[in-house]
């Protein structure tokens, strides 16, 4: 039997998890193909494989690439790239450069809501100091009692609106498409489902989406109902997509599903890991 996971967290970027604790407890779950796709980061890969490697277990490398479309967040997943190649690196490298401006624009936000040591706080959170996420924030938050857990400091804190959320300008989806085709991967959105968009402005991100050369969408994802899962199966087999399977776990206690304990993709979709194991008895 196969299970393939290729959507997974370590703390190289927001997850709580090594590289090396998150494939051996993908393998311990009996995931048989993992991809890490820290955001913006492919520092972990290395170490990720190397495990991978002692279990027999195939790994795919991967990033979640932070987009901008309409002035709103979309994740882009790279999958099967070469992390090395360097107009990719350069990238992830800048769009790093930024997140960390951010972070200091949301810590003054915060500071003028009357919350101090912000930047300090998520920065204490963050294993790899290039990559300040807002989870970090949320952690820090959560440990200063602001609210119970990161989903509630999220909702209170930073989102659209809030006091700690800071709009930001990514790179476009057809940048960062550019990147992952030319490190030979598989570029495919991230969870559709989330960015809360009406059915018509949807459709235009995945025209456009399109157009950009994405190749795929991540259909049964944690962050998807059983009812979105079939809406976007059916959008990747009417345009000829890859559908995707990831569950995007981020730790223990702050994922809704562990490492490749998810539905599997619906029968009539064309899985994209068929893009890298066309060999006959590969996966
Ligand atoms: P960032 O890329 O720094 O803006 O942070 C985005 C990350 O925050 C996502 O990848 C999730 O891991 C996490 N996140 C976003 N929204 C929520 C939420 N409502 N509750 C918990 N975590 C969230
Ligand atoms: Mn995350
Ligand atoms: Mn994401
Ligand atoms: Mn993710």
């Amino acid at each position: 039997m196969k299970n393939i996971d290729l959507h997974n967290h370590s703390n190289i970027s927001d997850g709580l998890m090594t590289p090396s604790e998150v494939v051996r407890l993908a393998h311990e779950g009996g995931v048989t193909m993992l991809a890490l796709t820290d955001h913006d980061d492919v520092s972990g890969l290395q170490e990720g494989q190397r495990v991978a490697c002692e279990l027999g277990m195939d790994f795919v490398t991967g990033v979640e690439i932070s987009v901008s479309w309409r002035q709103r967040t979309i994740h882009l997943l790279g999958l099967n790239i070469d992390p090395d190649f360097l107009p990719l690196m350069n990238g992830l490298s800048l769009i790093r450069e930024g997140r960390n401006l951010r972070a200091e624009r949301m810590s003054k936000e915060l500071a003028r809501a009357g919350i101090s040591g912000a930047l300090e706080g998520a920065k204490r959170k963050a294993h790899n100091p290039n990559i300040i996420s807002r989870s970090h924030f949320a952690r820090f938050l959560v440990d200063k009692g602001y609210a119970t857990d990161t989903a509630a400091v999220f909702k209170k804190f930073l989102v659209p609106g809030k006091a700690g959320y800071v709009a930001h300008e990514w790179v476009s989806i057809s940048e960062a498409v550019g990147w992952v085709l030319g490190a030979g991967g598989i570029p495919v959105i991230a969870h559709p489902g989330r960015y809360q968009l009406s059915t018509k402005v949807l459709m235009e991100l995945l025209d456009e989406s399109v157009l950009s050369g994405v190749q795929g969408l991540e259909v049964v994802t944690g962050n998807h109902t059983a009812e979105q899962t079939e809406w976007f199966a059916d959008e990747c087999v009417r345009r000829h997509l890859f559908a995707s399977r990831g569950s995007d776990f981020h730790g223990l206690g702050e994922s809704r599903y562990l490492p490749g304990r998810l539905p599997d993709l619906p029968l009539r979709c064309t899985p994209v890991w068929q893009a890298w194991s066309s060999r006959p008895g590969s996966a």
